[in-house]
């Protein structure tokens, strides 16, 4: 299945390093645990999720009275997904409205996914039978508003722009109207990710996210950060950036078949405390799945 391919080089890699691990120890001791930390780690779970994680292994083994490093790999199963799940006051399901317009933004740095993401989240509304329209808020990098035209041919949807170099938050009112006027279920927005000018960029997605405030009450319903996953650490760094000003409600991690550190979901997870919502897990209109910690578990240890 998606999630089985898409985490094959991490399979390989991690889930590969953790049987050889279970299969060369005789019993259960502090040398074991030394080295599953190392191969956590190397799998960019993140310090602090590694020790977190480690620790409530020990504790379960002992109180299971687990001898046999076989019977680990089970636990290890377990408390991924229990850590993924731990404190997860929001779920991984996207806040839409029943009836009537839901407006998501998209967040985050040039070349991380974001526009295949919106086209592949437009392709999948869509199919759902869903009215949904596209709005190129990205007015600053070369190229960006025709990418998401290709991407509108690409699935059917209409995308409503300017032309470059005009103001994100006029482009972003036109589609509010134009999404209003022809009754659209959806509308995903596109922002800039220029993060060189890390202070002009936030200040403009102040005012884009205050326009869409002020046209649609209770809007954006989401705002999604995305990642790219091969980035490791840094997406982390990326995500506490716009963090700090803007209210991100959920996370896309893309390009997660593209690593072998797919321990990265976790770190996310725990450190920023926001739920990653959809992994991507290729290039394709369909390669994009809605994250679910126990089948990404599942897929990496099946
Ligand atoms: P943006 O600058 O954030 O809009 O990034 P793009 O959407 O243009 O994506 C940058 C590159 O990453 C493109 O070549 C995409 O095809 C590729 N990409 C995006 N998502 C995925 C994914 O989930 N897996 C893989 N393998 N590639 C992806």
């Amino acid at each position: 299945d998606k999630f089985r391919n898409g985490l094959e080089k991490t399979r390989n890699s991690f889930t590969g390093k953790v049987n050889d691990l279970v299969a060369r120890y005789r019993k259960v001791d502090e040398d074991f645990f030394e080295e599953l930390e190392e191969i956590l780690i190397q799998a960019d779970v993140g310090f602090e999720t590694v020790l977190e994680l480690v620790e409530e292994l020990k504790n379960e083994v002992k109180r299971r009275n687990i001898k046999d490093p076989n019977d680990v790999q089970a636990v290890i199963s377990e408390k991924l997904v229990d850590i993924y799940q731990s404190g997860d006051d929001s779920t991984n399901k996207l806040n839409l409205v029943e009836d009537g317009l839901t407006v998501i933004l998209f967040v985050g740095v040039n070349g991380v996914g974001k526009t295949t993401t919106i086209g592949k989240l437009a392709h999948k509304f869509k199919q759902e039978g869903k009215k949904v329209l596209l709005a190129a808020g990205d007015t600053f990098r070369a190229g960006a508003i025709e990418q998401l035209e290709v991407w509108g041919e690409r699935v059917g949807v209409d995308v409503i722009k300017q032309v470059e170099g005009s103001d994100p938050a006029a482009v972003m009112f036109d589609a509010l109207q134009a999404a209003k006027s022809r009754n659209a279920d959806i509308l995903l927005c596109d922002t800039a990710g220029r993060l060189q000018n890390k202070v002009n960029l936030m200040k403009e997605l102040e005012k884009v996210k205050r326009v869409i405030e002020r046209e649609v009450p209770g809007a954006p319903h989401e705002v999604l950060i995305v990642l790219d996953a091969t980035t490791g650490q840094n997406a982390l760094i990326q995500a506490k950036t716009f963090k700090e000003s803007t209210n991100v409600t959920g996370i896309v991690l893309s390009k997660l078949d593209g690593t072998a550190k797919g321990g990265i979901v976790l770190a996310i997870r725990n450190e920023l405390k926001i739920p990653v919502k959809f992994v991507g897990l290729g290039e394709k209109v369909d390669d994009l799945q809605e994250f679910d910690a126990e089948k990404y578990v599942y897929g990496l240890f099946s």
